[in-house]
């Protein structure tokens, strides 16, 4: 998922347009923009499907202002009614307001449960809406900073939030620092963006990010921040480096690519295998693989070819349609990989479904030897923070070891990068959320890891 703000930009909704284009590989399900006039009417238009399938030239003339939020979903099956496409937009007495959210909340349902048992009702299943009740708990007037720090003090868990009043953006993350957020100038105006990458095609000045437990507030005097918390800690997520954001963002000072290219280079270290090319999996492998083949010697080949036009696989809600995204995405270019031992890197392996399907492509195209090396440690804990990286049960390195994993997906060897190679490679970082790959989660959980089966 990923929330996009613009405040002070002629025509900010044409701009929201452009960026959620660019921050599209985080989220293909559905796609939203709300803006605000300049006599404060708030207009929305929302929709399941990529950012071009949803709005079109008329749409972005009705969506008026300077002053818009955004918002790309990217969610689980369970979750795919258009209800839950943000941003959301509430009609309030004391004023309207739009809210969108990045992340997962892991004391909703208990918080939802005490408002429900008070009266109130959702309409969602969204962060968004939570945060919208608990403003309005603590207050009858349009959200406001003190009733925005009361509510988010209550949240547990992983959150970018933009609120969006007539006449202000607030942007507040959570205290973990879970999920990137960065403010982009933009002339006389500011940008607020999931990842950097936005900021160029939207011709904005990287500012500066918003830090865990900072609320922002852009309006005309500019902007202001607060913490709603003291306690707070600088655990990202270590799969926005791996694998979502794109190579093009900083993140937190770092690089993408740079930190892909870093970890690729550790994990020669780590792993050298014998062979005579390195291949990565196009997109998110390019980096890390031209890191192996930059420490190893080897040459960097693009065995793989990737069909652009085709979504990205794991997003796909069932397995056989999964299997049949991966087919339909890549192919192996017969003349670079016949007759060769290749060295194959990728990301990560999460159900297994990509590396196997690849270990055979690679095999049926003439490769001799394949050696699989992930640029991550290996995947054995759910998400319980927004990032759909699977259940437990699905999860190949929680259920089988490294060889049984090697043999499952036919390799003739496996090996991933170590828990510190993957924190190092992040310009001298010394904190990281590695959860999914380590179990130790940053915050309570309210739920036991099993749970997240049913
Ligand atoms: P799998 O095929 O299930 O092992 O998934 C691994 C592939 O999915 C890797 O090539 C990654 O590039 C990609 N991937 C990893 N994590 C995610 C995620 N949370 N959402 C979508 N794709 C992912
Ligand atoms: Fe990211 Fe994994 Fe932590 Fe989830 S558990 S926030 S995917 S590092």
């Amino acid at each position: 998922m990923s929330v996009l703000g613009v405040y002070g930009v002629p025509q900010a909704a044409s701009l929201i347009y452009y960026g959620l284009h660019t921050m599209q590989h985080r989220g293909q399900e559905g796609c939203g923009i709300v803006s605000v006039t300049d006599d404060g009417r708030m207009l929305r238009h929302r929709g399941k499907g990529l950012v071009s399938e949803v709005f079109n030239a008329q749409k972005m003339e009705e969506l008026a202002g300077s002053m818009a939020i955004g918002h790309v979903l990217y969610t689980g099956a369970a979750s795919r009614s258009v209800d839950n496409i943000q941003p959301l937009f509430f009609h309030h007495g004391s004023g309207d307001f739009a809210v969108a959210s990045n992340g997962n909340i892991v004391n909703a349902a208990l918080l939802r449960d005490e408002l429900e048992s008070r009266g109130s009702l959702f309409h969602s299943m969204t962060d968004s809406e939570l945060l919208a009740h608990l403003i309005k708990k603590e207050s009858s007037e349009e959200p406001r900073i003190n009733t925005l720090v009361a509510a988010l003090k209550l949240l547990e868990g992983a959150f970018a939030f933009l609120i969006m009043t007539k006449n202000r953006i607030y942007a507040c993350r959570d205290r973990y620092g879970l999920h990137p957020l960065s403010i982009g100038r933009l002339g006389d105006g500011y940008v607020v963006a999931s990842e950097t990458c936005a900021f160029d095609t939207m011709g904005a000045e990287f500012l500066c990010d918003v830090r865990p437990g900072e609320i922002v507030t852009i309006d005309h005097k500019g902007i202001r921040s607060t913490f709603y918390t003291e306690e707070r800690h600088h655990c990202m997520c270590a799969m926005e480096y791996i694998y979502f954001a794109r190579p093009d963002s900083d993140i937190e000072g770092c690089n993408v690519h740079a930190y892909r290219k870093e970890s690729g280079r550790r994990l020669y270290q780590e792993a050298p295998a014998d062979a005579d090319i390195v291949i990565g999996v196009p997109d998110s492998s390019l980096s890390a693989a031209q890191g192996y083949s930059e420490a190893s010697g080897l040459p960097c080949e693009m065995g793989l070819i990737k069909n652009k036009y085709v979504g990205r696989t794991f997003i796909q809600p069932s397995q056989s349609l999964r299997e049949m995204g991966v087919k339909m995405k890549l192919s192996a270019v017969r003349s670079i990989v016949s007759g060769k031992r290749v060295v194959m890197v990728d990301d990560s392996i999460v159900r297994g479904t990509t590396s196997r399907r690849i270990v055979d492509l690679l095999r049926q195209a003439g490769a001799t030897e394949v050696h699989v090396r992930i640029a991550s440690p290996t995947m054995t804990h759910p998400c319980f923070y927004g990032v759909d990286t699977s259940t437990l049960d699905e999860l190949m390195l929680a259920n089988h070891s490294i060889e049984e994993s090697c043999r499952l997906i036919g390799a003739d060897s496996l090996a991933f990068l170590s828990y510190d190679a993957t924190l190092r490679s992040a310009c001298g970082r010394s904190e990281m959320c590695l959860a999914c790959f380590n179990g130790h989660y940053p915050t309570p959980i309210y739920q036991s890891i099993e749970d997240v089966n049913k």
